[in-house]
């Protein structure tokens, strides 16, 4: 490949795995690699009356390009911008929606994670901002879930579900009932290790519970979608089952975090990519928060 072909912007994929839904892929790349703004999935689900975007990408750059998608394929206004989480490779493309006004709607808790988070992302990403990074352009939650909430789309409804602490504090679930479609975000990783951010334990609970939803087809934050959304949760089950039961037991006998970084959970590093980039700091996390249990 010369250099030139070499710089040349890859195409923005987009696919419409079921009909009106439309997911954009994200590279499996670490989150300081080139490219790392790249990296969740992202879409969105047209309605017969307005259009909901689903998570923005990790740069106002990645949030323009899906804008640029939706104004190809629809005419439809954006009314809706729903958060997943907080994490950056899924919100900070939310600036690039400001003109549409649309509601931005995120878990209860996502107002006070942006809030908390608004400097660090302006620290460390301010390359993915529009110019000089700015305050104003993370642009957070004006509409909260609490529980549960319904949003009509024309002909079609979208039923959000707020989570109890997980993969983030702040884990929200889009069910898009024309389809039997679950949006997940981060509580369900494919192919890419997941990264815990919340709390273990609430996770695997949160994951027994998902099992129990009849979607026909899953939308992950990271990773293919699929038809298997039990066959899915059950191989993410598997990592973090045996992060839990190892740290636990690491634990009981009194070993360091760092000799535990190599053996815990070392079954399952094959089945994942990312491991060494994710692994430790899964590690590190599930101590601090199992080592008073
Ligand atoms: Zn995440």
């Amino acid at each position: 490949m010369t250099s030139a072909a070499a710089q040349m912007p890859d195409e923005f994929n987009l696919s419409a795995p079921q009909p009106g839904i439309y997911v954009h892929l994200g590279k499996n790349l670490p989150l300081d690699a080139p490219g790392h703004d790249d990296i969740a999935n992202i879409g969105f689900i047209v309605g017969s009356r307005c259009v909901a975007v689903i998570d923005t990408g990790g740069s106002v750059r990645i949030g323009r390009e899906l804008r640029a998608q939706i104004r190809r394929r629809t005419p439809l206004p954006v009314c809706y911008v729903i958060d997943t989480h907080v994490h950056v490779d899924h919100v900070l493309g939310n600036f690039a929606f400001e003109d549409d006004k649309p509601h931005f709607v995120g878990h209860a808790a996502l107002a006070d994670a942006m809030n908390r988070n608004r400097q660090y992302f302006m620290k460390e990403y301010g390359g993915d901002f529009d110019g000089t990074p700015s305050a104003d352009q993370v642009v957070g939650p004006d509409q909260l879930v609490d529980r549960e909430l319904a949003l009509d789309l024309g002909s079609r409804t979208l039923r959000l579900r707020a989570w109890p602490a997980a993969h983030t504090d702040c884990d929200l679930t889009v069910y898009d009932e024309r389809t039997g479609t679950l949006w997940t975000g981060d509580l369900l990783f494919r192919e890419r290790l997941p990264a815990l951010d919340g709390d273990l334990k609430g996770w695997l609970a949160v994951i027994a519970e998902l099992s129990r939803t009849k979607a026909k087809f899953v939308v992950p934050g990271h990773g293919a979608p699929s038809s298997d959304l039990a066959g899915s949760l059950q191989r993410e089950r598997g990592y973090l089952a045996a992060l839990y039961d190892g740290v636990r037991s690491e634990l009981a006998r009194g070993e360091s975090m760092q000799d535990a970084i190599g053996k815990v959970a070392a079954g399952e590093s094959g089945r994942w990519s990312l491991w060494k980039d994710v692994h430790p700091r899964n590690v590190a996390r599930a101590y601090e928060q199992l080592q008073w249990e």
